[in-house]
């Protein structure tokens, strides 16, 4: 297994739901980190979301003061992706769209050490697709976090077509190194996460859409009947309903099968910018 090495920096493009708690689990074992977003009110509201979590933590005793400032002082917002040439490990965690990355890769792929390990937070595109981008496909990787970052244990490590061992067993230690339970998968579409997850969302949406029940009542019947942590579409409201939406139009294209439709309700959802927490409203609505 690769040394971890603590001395070059993580480099982290996405400041939104996912990118922050990224950017906080590495910061909180002892990395540096860079990040940097196309919006400077995300990098903002990253920055004073992870405050109030170390503060919680303080609070709870969990870390002390002099932990939660020393963990903010090891992260840095960047205005221009020329400046992650340091880092040993970049993370793509920008929405959901191939064009969107793709745009990213080949923004940074000539700025990045030629060493450094290209990674992609995406939960559906595929990593093949985006590896080629690049011109080291062999170092790129998907690394998919799971929502809340700092609580969830898991990281689903996505080998493409041309990723190296090298680069898988790299990035299995520093999933380790930041508290992190990897497991592999391979590269088809939605992995072994979303493949799974998505059809029981998209399942439950249609549910509600056809009247068989509440929203209350589906995920209290998903909750307690299949003992789930909590119920489908309060877990959709949290993932955000736009990116299941991308989510499942990608399984519907790649896999080409109609179970995977998006619900016209989930459709009319985003249309209408309901996406759940973020937005404070989906099927439920949050203050
Ligand atoms: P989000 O909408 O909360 O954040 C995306 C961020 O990317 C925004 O802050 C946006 O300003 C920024 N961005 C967009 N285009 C950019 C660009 N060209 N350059 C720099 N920044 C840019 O989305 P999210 O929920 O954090 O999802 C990010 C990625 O993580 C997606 O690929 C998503 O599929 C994946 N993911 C999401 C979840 C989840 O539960 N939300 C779970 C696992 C993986």
């Amino acid at each position: 297994m690769s040394a971890i090495d603590k001395s070059k920096p993580i480099g982290v493009v996405g400041a939104g739901a996912m990118g922050r708690g990224i950017v906080q689990i590495f910061a909180q074992s002892g990395f540096d980190v860079m990040v940097h977003d196309a919006s400077a009110a995300a990098i903002d509201s990253a920055i004073a979301t992870i405050n109030k979590l170390l503060e919680r933590s303080v609070t709870k005793e969990r870390i002390t003061a002099d932990q939660k400032s020393a963990t903010l002082m090891r992260i840095t917002p960047i205005n221009d992706v020329s400046e992650f040439k340091p880092v040993q490990l970049f993370i793509e965690a920008a929405s959901e769209k191939p064009e969107v990355k793709k745009n990213i890769f080949k923004a940074v792929d000539d700025v990045l050490p030629s060493d450094a390990i290209r990674a992609t937070n995406t939960s559906s595109i595929s990593i093949t697709e985006l590896a080629a981008i690049t011109k080291t496909p062999e170092l790129f990787i998907g690394m998919h976090f799971f929502n809340p970052v700092p609580v969830m244990k898991l990281v689903e490590i996505v080998m493409g077509l041309e990723t190296s061992e090298a680069t898988y067993e790299k990035v299995h230690a520093l999933a380790e190194a930041v508290g992190k339970t990897p497991l592999r998968a391979n590269d088809h579409p939605g992995f072994v996460s979303n493949r799974i997850l998505m059809p029981m969302i998209n399942e439950a949406i249609l549910c509600l859409q056809d009247g068989v029940a509440t929203p209350e009542a589906i995920d209290g019947i998903m909750q307690l009947g299949m003992a789930h942590p909590m119920g489908p579409l309060r877990l959709a409201d949290l993932i955000g309903l736009d990116v299941c939406y991308d989510i499942l139009n990608v399984l519907h294209r790649d896999l080409g099968e109609d179970k995977y439709r998006p619900a016209p309700l989930l459709r009319k959802m985003v249309l209408a910018g309901r996406l759940g927490n973020k937005t404070k409203q989906g099927f439920y609505k949050y203050e």
